[in-house]
């Protein structure tokens, strides 16, 4: 029997899906595993070259292309991704065409018989399909552990149910913490009976019967959830996180990570290089939140407002010389000039928010960003937006203490709740300035240096990896998987 283990990657094809799942397949090959990475054709140019800095190290890495039914379900050709969804009808299309992909998998499975899947959490069918092979499936859901403790809680008490209002808060049972929430801040498949609500409980069964659960995050960001999770819920789970400090040396790699960028990274560093430390907020919600023009058009009058300097990144196409913009007021950018700058498209996220001039970050909390903040020791203005970025604010605000509310209400896909220009004034100026914005500051870069020792050898991280890598070890030995 080959000694080497073999880990296939299958994540869910959207940037925040794939870009921890290319960076789990780095760390594994960099501990001598061979790692393939499962992906459709129109995705896979991409993981070629975020994986280029790792295959030029040697690594092994590889690309394994399965075909993405785009014709059969009616999506336009080459739309395997789901950033490029602009309806709620395409991606109701682009759910079916993902629920066909466990045949192709298993051929894959089949033919290569490797000793390990890690598949993403929209996956359910992944746990089935490798079990017929004697295959250990790990989930991965791109979540932090306390995102999973509140979930778990929520669908096991469904303390939802037992208030009279939308807005009335409740207490989530039995977490560490007393965290309260409203029923208007959960998803709409959990306040209701939708198609998703019955795939969420697939979800559960599958992640149940499945080998573990691997997270993108560190014990010592979030100790009693990573122990809750395990020692109270019972859950077998390794913290593997933050991935993409894997990453941190390769040089371009913050500039090209997700996509190419907007803005050059000279162009962006150069603007900053000549800022003060600590002088401008960063706005950015993320690859899929989509804002309405008149939700722009507040932030612009809020940024303005605050006086502070800020980079924006703005999902909207190049500027055309004379066409009104709708979404900014009228002189803006000329107001703006050397003071704020728009990136229209996408941003060399990482990047900024490394740079010493960057002071705090308004995010929508998706656990990528909020995670990369916190390692950038760069406290957070929270707007979340959808899927489980109100449990990530709670953390953010009550648990770390390292973020002020922007005070965002409901979960509203995509679009996300109203705020006004006075509320975003408000909670840049709180985050920016003062005394409570300098502990934040100082509580955020310590849990920063807390993660560059986590997966270090000897951290947290590292050591979670080495004991997962001998569990799977030992499970191929006693069971002959390959
Ligand atoms: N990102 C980026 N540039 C952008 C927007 C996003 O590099 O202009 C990256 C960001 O660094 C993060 C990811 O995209 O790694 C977004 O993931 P997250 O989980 O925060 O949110 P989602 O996109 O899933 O809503």
């Amino acid at each position: 029997m080959d000694s080497q283990l073999h880990i296939f990657f299958f994540p869910y094809m959207a940037h925040s899906h794939m870009m921890p799942a290319i960076e789990m397949a780095k760390l594994f090959a960099s501990r001598g595993c061979k790692a393939s990475i499962v992906s459709t054709p129109a995705n896979a140019p991409h993981i070629h070259k975020a994986i280029e800095s790792g295959t030029n190290l040697g690594l092994e890495i590889g690309v394994l292309s399965i075909r993405f039914p785009t014709q059969e379900v009616g999506l336009p050709e080459g739309c395997e991704n789901a950033n490029s969804l602009t309806s709620l009808e395409m991606m109701n299309k682009f759910f079916t065409a993902v629920n066909m992909l466990d045949q192709p998998l298993e051929q894959l499975l089949m033919e290569h018989r490797p000793s390990c899947l890690v598949a993403d959490l929209f996956f359910p069918w992944a746990t089935d399909v490798s079990a017929k092979f004697g295959i250990p499936r790990l989930v991965f859901h791109g979540f932090s552990f306390f995102a999973l403790c509140a979930l778990a809680s929520l669908l096991r008490h469904e303390p939802h149910k037992q208030v009279s209002s939308d807005s009335e808060p409740f207490v989530i049972p039995n977490l560490p913490d007393e965290i309260k929430i409203t029923r208007n801040q959960l998803p709409d498949y959990m306040k209701e009976e939708t198609e998703f609500s019955g795939f969420l409980k697939k979800l559960d069964e599958s992640e149940l019967n499945s080998y573990g659960i691997i997270v993108n995050s560190y014990y010592e960001l979030e100790p009693a959830y990573a122990d809750h999770y395990r020692n109270v819920l019972g859950m077998k789970a390794w913290h593997v996180g933050p991935t993409f400090l894997c990453n941190e040396e390769k040089e371009g790699y913050k500039a090209v990570r997700g996509q190419e960028a907007s803005i050059s990274e000279q162009e962006c560093s150069n603007w900053l290089d000549s800022k003060k430390s600590n002088s401008v907020i960063y706005v950015c919600f993320g690859s899929l939140a989509n804002f309405v023009d008149s939700q722009l058009m507040e932030i612009a009058m809020g940024l303005e407002a605050s006086g502070k300097q800020f980079i924006w990144v703005v999902k909207k196409g190049k500027h055309e010389e004379g066409v009104k913009e709708e979404w900014l007021p009228e002189g803006f950018e000329k107001r703006m000039e050397g003071k704020g700058l728009i990136v229209r498209g996408w941003a060399p996220q990482l990047l900024i928010l490394q740079h010493q001039a960057v002071g705090a970050f308004v995010t929508h909390c998706g656990w990528n960003s909020t995670l990369e903040s916190v390692c950038a020791g760069v406290p957070m203005v929270t707007w979340p937006v959808s899927a489980e970025q109100f449990y990530n604010e709670k953390l953010v605000t009550q648990v770390l203490g390292i973020g002020v509310g922007v005070g965002a209400k409901k979960w509203a896909r995509l679009t996300g709740d109203s705020v006004n220009r006075e509320a975003i004034e408000k909670a840049v100026n709180l985050i920016m300035e003062g005394k409570e914005a300098e502990e934040m500051r100082s509580r955020s870069k310590a849990l920063g240096v807390m993660a560059s020792r986590a997966v270090q050898e000897g951290g947290s991280s590292y050591e979670d990896l080495t004991a997962l890598i001998e569990d799977l070890r030992l499970q191929r030995h006693c069971c002959g998987s390959k």
